[in-house]
């Protein structure tokens, strides 16, 4: 027996709190840890979560518990047990200290089985709000901005909404960025006019790219938004934290004009690298300007000279143990941790909260003269503003001024944002609602290249979102953005690259897959979903793999681990699984011995697709609907829970259905116009085909007969492979060697690829002739 006694001189601050040891033995003997642990009124543990079964025994005091982000009142004796990864803290709000004893206890199946929940894990009940990062309207929205934060926070929604979530896209323009002032004057016009009519352009290009927002707040527009940014500062003030300093700053050695932001750079403070005036992009480290080694206005020549200004201040460093408890409450990757760790080993942050501009909200505090609120604080105050807006069109009552613990928020934002993100925008909420605990998840991506470079406008060194997107092409984009945009680390986007992706994967691949299944259920069933048979061992393994292609799809969309890099590779990975399942059970498809494991394995195939057009929702949305359709499905509005098979008796119409369009069909530039001089322009291709099947019988047994199957006139499967070819190079149809050893005639043949040549000349014709031209205006 073992005997641990409470001894209060013994404790030791942890998570928050104070521990004391419990001796139970070693932990490997008997699997069990266990503390006492006292929390003073006022305080509570520090919000973590992990694999460890635990239990609280409460013997005194009482308070909150509170488990991802509920609180339910708890008073002693008690004993409130933990499942793995429940966010859980325990908050004394009595006037005594609270103990309890902690009991913990690795149990690995319990925690394997609660890792891949796809259910409302740390998300519950509560609303949702995810934020795209607010652009600055000081431009358009170009395929890299569209890649990251937009397209991140779109497919998220998306995918939440599927799972029954109450979640939405929030999203703003940035108005009163210095950088909206720089821009009017280079434009020459005024600031306002810039800000409304990128505003708009931004609006046209996410409505585009198939992104709709349920609240988009236009900073300098909205009515009662500067007093409540103003009435936000004032709490700031009033916190007594934030106090007017004299501090350095650098000022224009002819003009005397201010410099920050967009008017001054130099060599970053903490990387070195060239940074722009408070932050640098490379390293994501804010600076003050006066540190920039080097620094160099943006506007003259003339050396800048250091003064003093008088401006409102923050003193950062002391907020660090708040922000690094604030990282541990909701989903802050190594990156978001590390580059805090990297601040807070500064001895002194001291932000100014204030600049002297023309252009921007002032304070209504009136000793800073000339001076506005700087525009970062609104970023931290626009996010919570909008749920406010948001809120008052849904009829609830969400406030500025009394955030909510269950409020759930989600950000997707660029690496170069991070600071204000998720350090600045945390710091202040803590000043401005210290009762406040926010539950905050951090999706970062870093900088998207074109052509291994970085995006440009200046330099003209960029694609914008307007001049690509077409109603035809946006699952495509969307589906290559979604697979190689810089989730990781930094990576390029290429115009030959998109083009071979699609050429390739949805056109060569996906396309030609689902072509070939609508063809050959045609075929077998004359269109109509038949019941599955008997099943081989391998039908109940390709089952199994549909399942675990679910599974990966779930958790590379799902909140604690969305990466939509690893979502499209596995929707590309569900359908290459299903063409090497296909292609194998071929070799018994047209035997009349084995038809009953024949309508198995097309179940199968069919039950892969409907998976596919489900699982591709939250990506490719135009896709997704249309295919299911294809299947006599309804548009997928729920995430499967499982794999199922689509019901027989269903009709489908999958044959011959045109999802991709191919970029630049192969061939050369203009592929219609190589089509053209190929084959005939009145759409009979009946005399050029028999040409073809000549060729490829090697001249064996004179002119063909129309009437005759291939398979009749003597093709074998080799001589099929090469006419496939054949017919791809020079019309673009990608025929399935199925159909041309199947039972269709060589003049029936004839017939289907004139429907393919029209089905693609169709969907060309809706392209814009200007499309292609801006194409080879970025490429060169
Ligand atoms: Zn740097």
């Amino acid at each position: 027996m073992i005997i641990s006694t409470y001894d209060p001189e013994h404790l030791h601050p942890s998570f928050g709190i104070d521990l004391g040891d419990v001796d139970l033995g070693p932990v490997e003997a008997f699997g069990v840890g266990a503390a006492f642990a006292r929390v003073p009124p006022g305080r509570h543990s520090d919000p973590h979560q992990h694999d460890e079964t635990e239990t609280f025994v409460i013997f005194k005091g009482q308070g909150d518990i509170v488990v991802d982000s509920k609180r339910t009142p708890i008073t002693a004796p008690m004993v409130v047990q933990f499942e793995p990864f429940e966010t859980h803290y325990l908050d004394n709000t009595g006037d005594s200290d609270i103990f309890f004893t902690t009991f913990y206890w690795r149990d690995s199946p319990r925690a394997a089985k609660k890792a891949p929940r796809t259910d409302r894990r740390r998300f519950d009940d509560r609303p949702i709000f995810v934020f795209s990062t607010p652009p600055t309207p000081n431009g358009g929205l170009h395929i890299g901005h569209l890649s990251g934060p937009y397209l991140g926070t779109d497919a998220f929604v998306r995918f939440q909404r599927m799972n029954g979530a109450e979640a939405y896209h929030l999203a703003a323009t940035d108005d009163f960025q210095s950088y909206v002032a720089e821009c009017a004057r280079q434009e020459g016009r005024s600031p306002q006019e810039v800000a409304e009519s990128y505003a708009a352009e931004i609006s046209e290009t996410l409505a585009a790219m198939d992104i709709h927002p349920d609240q988009v707040n236009h900073t300098s527009k909205e009515p009662g938004y500067s007093g409540a940014l103003q009435a936000f500062f004032t709490r700031l003030v009033d916190s007594g934290l934030v106090t007017r300093q004299e501090g350095p700053a650098l000022f224009d050695g002819e003009t005397g004009q201010y410099l920050y932001e967009p008017y001054i750079g130099g060599g970053c403070p903490a990387c070195g690298n060239e940074a722009g005036g408070n932050i640098c992009e490379i390293c994501g480290e804010p600076n003050f300007c006066v540190d920039l080694a080097d620094p160099q206005p943006t506007i003259g020549t003339a050396t800048p000279r250091q003064g003093t200004i008088e401006r409102y201040t923050l003193p950062l460093h002391e907020l660090r143990d708040d922000l690094l408890a604030h990282h541990a409450v909701g989903r802050a990757p190594a990156k978001v941790r590390e580059l805090a760790n990297r601040i807070f080993s500064r001895e002194r942050m001291d932000m100014a909260l204030t600049h002297p501009s023309d252009w921007g909200v002032r304070p209504v505090q009136d000793d800073v003269p000339g001076q506005v609120i700087w525009v970062w604080i609104e970023l931290g105050f626009g996010f919570i503003y909008g749920i406010e807006t948001l809120g008052r069109k849904l009829g609830k009552d969400w406030r500025v001024s009394d955030p909510q613990d269950n409020w759930k928020i989600v950000h997707f934002l660029g690496y170069d944002n991070t600071f204000y993100h998720s350090i600045f925008s945390p710091a202040l909420y803590k000043i401005a609602s210290p009762g406040w605990t926010p539950d905050i998840d951090y999706n970062v991506n870093e900088f998207y290249l074109l052509d291994g470079d970085k995006f440009s406008t200046s330099r003209r060194h960029v694609i914008w979102g307007k001049d690509i997107l077409t109603p035809d092409n946006v699952d495509a984009i969307r589906f290559y953005l979604s697979l190689t945009r810089p989730e990781t680390r930094r990576t390029n986007f290429t115009l030959e690259g998109y083009d071979a992706v699609v050429r390739q994967t949805l056109v060569g691949t996906w396309q030609r897959w689902l072509d070939d299944l609508g063809s050959r259920v045609e075929r077998h069933y004359g269109g109509t979903v038949r019941d599955a048979g008997i099943w081989t061992p391998e039908h109940t393994a390709f089952l199994a793999s549909l399942e675990n292609w679910l599974g990966v799809l779930t958790n590379a969309l799902g909140q604690d681990g969305f990466s939509l890099n690893r979502a499209a590779a596995a929707l590309d990975g569900l359908v290459t699984d299903t063409l090497r399942f296909s292609a194998f059970e071929a070799a018994t498809a047209d035997l009349p011995d084995w038809k009953d494991e024949t309508r198995t394995a097309i179940a199968l195939e069919l039950a892969a697709a409907k998976l596919l057009a489900r699982c591709a929702a939250p990506v490719m949305p135009r896709f997704a609907a249309r295919l299911a359709a294809a299947l006599g499905q309804e548009e997928p509005a729920q995430w499967p829970k499982l794999v199922t098979l689509i019901p027989p008796g269903t009709k489908i119409n999958l044959a011959g259905q045109v999802f991709f369009l191919d970029p630049a069909p192969a061939g050369g530039s203009g592929g219609s116009s190589t089509r053209a001089s190929t084959v005939p322009a009145d759409g009979d291709l009946l005399p050029w085909l028999t040409g073809v099947v000549t060729e490829a019988l090697a001249g064996e047994g004179g002119e063909p007969d129309p009437e005759s199957t291939l398979v009749a006139l003597g093709l074998n499967s080799m001589q099929a492979i090469a006419l496939q070819y054949q017919i791809l190079q020079r019309t673009g149809a990608d025929v399935a060697i199925d159909d041309l050893l199947g039972d269709r005639t060589l003049a029936e043949l004839a017939e289907l690829l004139a429907k393919h040549e029209q089905a693609a000349g169709d969907a060309a014709e809706t392209v814009p002739a200007n499309k292609a031209t801006n194409h080879a205006e970025v490429v060169v």
